[in-house]
């Protein structure tokens, strides 16, 4: 496998003094599984590249191992030697050890200047899930590049591979990019071939520490990290000090129908606005609450994007059938990824069916549900198909329960990092007040037969009220 890393500000062989490897020799390295080898196919003043290679040695890595796992061929014949994995991060660990710490000691100012540089990586094992890596690399500011490669070029019917081939371009510090594809590697590989602990868990929050805690996938990043322990992936994130509110971010979305597969990204500074007041999991309880309180047994998520409340609403075992529909597909594929959808237990996989699509075209396969949510979703439709929407689902779907929720926008002027005037996210089209969401809501209750209460969520500023409005609209006997 191999990582190249190119820098193309003069003198561009300031990289030789970052990496600490000189651009005039090749260098071998020895790893406990194999061995490592830098080198610079190009070294001149205007563009210097480094390349490192690792060579996994396949036998090596069985030599006194049982067959416990995949039977023997598994052993002999896998990707570990080709796709860029948990063995190049520990590659990364090792030969570029002080540039991932952010020591030169020839070259001190360097460290924390930001360079424009490439990386590019031949495979890089994305199962099914090319939304996934731009998911991971771009709101750290990358340029994503990713290509899927054919299982082999010379049968195009074979279909594609697992991996793609992969550029990243950012201007950032090398420190920074080390420390992204440490750590993010393994998360797209899915697969570490040791034991994960206590120590993996510190290297984690270490070498995420610039930058783990407002990355938006950042939880789904831990639970990768660590193999799926929970309890580690827990501790991780309260460590992060974002605990089980795990709302450091609203979630990116669509900008609707029109262009489904463009998710409009999130950058770092949106997605803290929100952060100090934990609202998405304020959200995620009112929500629980209220579906508790009504003995929901079947439950469609409308606007389900990542797929945060779904996740959630799995673990309600008297839900039996939840479906989370949403129109951006990259969204649904994260979702899938959050959920595990692949290796579910057959009997929790049947109780839950994501599907693309959108909310302002009638849709039977989002009729007859006891409750439907829309949780920061109507400020995302333009005003005028908003009366599409409700018709959608107030009068042809027309479940027991539904629950809408919206940003209050009086109370936007609490969050100190939100210019004046601007809404929360992007993609928002509207941002009501609380008398326009009342308003709002009594109209369509009243033409639909529905009751409707209005509940705030989140810590109530007394003047401006919560900054989330909820409405829960409760089907009128006939
Ligand atoms: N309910 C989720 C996501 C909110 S973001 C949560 O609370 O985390 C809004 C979501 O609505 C995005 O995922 C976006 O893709 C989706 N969306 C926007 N317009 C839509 C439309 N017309 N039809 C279906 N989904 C839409």
């Amino acid at each position: 496998m191999l990582l190249t890393l190119t820098n193309t500000r003069t003198p561009a062989t300031d990289l030789g003094f970052l990496l600490h490897k000189h651009p005039d020799r090749v260098q071998k390295f020895s790893l406990s599984f194999g061995e490592a080898h830098v080198f610079y196919p190009e070294a001149n003043p205007d563009c210097c590249t480094a390349c490192l290679l690792v060579d996994v040695d396949p036998v090596g890595l069985v030599r006194g191992k049982s067959q416990a796992n995949g039977g023997l061929l598994d052993q002999y014949v896998n990707d570990r030697p080709y796709a860029a994995s948990s063995f190049l991060s520990v590659a990364i660990g090792e030969v570029y050890s002080s540039a991932l710490q952010g020591r030169c000691n020839h070259r001190p100012d360097l460290v924390d200047q930001p360079l424009p540089l490439q990386v590019q990586l031949p495979a890089v094992p994305a199962r099914g899930e090319t939304g996934l890596v731009h998911a991971l690399f771009e709101p750290l500011g990358y340029d994503v590049e990713a290509t899927r490669l054919p299982l082999d070029e010379r049968f195009p019917e074979w279909g594609d591979s697992p991996y793609v081939a992969l550029t990243l371009n950012a201007s950032a510090t090398i420190k920074d990019v080390l420390s992204h594809l440490y750590v993010l590697l393994p998360v797209l590989d899915n697969a570490k071939h040791y034991w994960v602990g206590q120590d993996e868990l510190e290297k984690l929050l270490r070498h995420g520490a610039s930058w783990l805690a407002t990355h938006p996938e950042k939880e789904f990043i831990a639970r990768r990290y660590l193999r799926h322990q929970r309890s580690l992936a827990r501790e991780a994130l309260e460590r992060l000090d974002v605990a089980e509110d795990d709302d450091a971010i609203e979630p990116a979305s669509d900008t609707g129908e029109t262009a489904p597969n463009d998710m409009a990204s999130i950058t770092p500074e949106e997605a803290v606005v929100e952060a100090p007041i934990s609202l998405n999991e304020s959200r995620i309880r009112a929500v629980l609450a209220v579906l508790d309180a009504v003995e929901a047994k079947s439950v469609v998520d409308l606007g389900c994007g990542e797929g945060k409340l779904l996740y959630r609403l799995l673990k309600e075992s008297r839900i039996s059938r939840l479906v989370g529909l949403d129109v951006s597909i990259r969204a649904l594929e994260i979702a899938a990824a959050r959920l595990n959808l692949d290796q579910l237990p057959p009997r929790v996989r049947e109780r839950i069916t994501l599907l693309q699509g959108g909310l302002t075209y009638r849709d039977a396969r989002i009729e007859d549900f006891d409750a439907a949510l829309a949780i920061e979703v109507i400020e995302h439709l333009d005003l005028g198909r908003l009366a599409a929407f409700e018709k959608v689902l107030f009068r042809c779907a027309r479940p027991r329960v539904v629950v809408v929720t919206t940003p209050n926008v009086e109370y936007n002027v609490r969050y100190e990092t939100l210019p004046a005037g601007r809404l929360r996210h992007t993609d928002h089209r509207f941002e009501w007040t609380r008398t326009e969401f009342r308003d709002w809501g009594r109209r369509v209750a009243e033409q639909h037969g529905y009751a409707v209460r209005f509940e705030p969520i989140g810590e109530a500023d007394p003047e401006l009220g919560a900054p989330t409005q909820m409405a829960v609209f409760e089907r009128e006997a006939a």
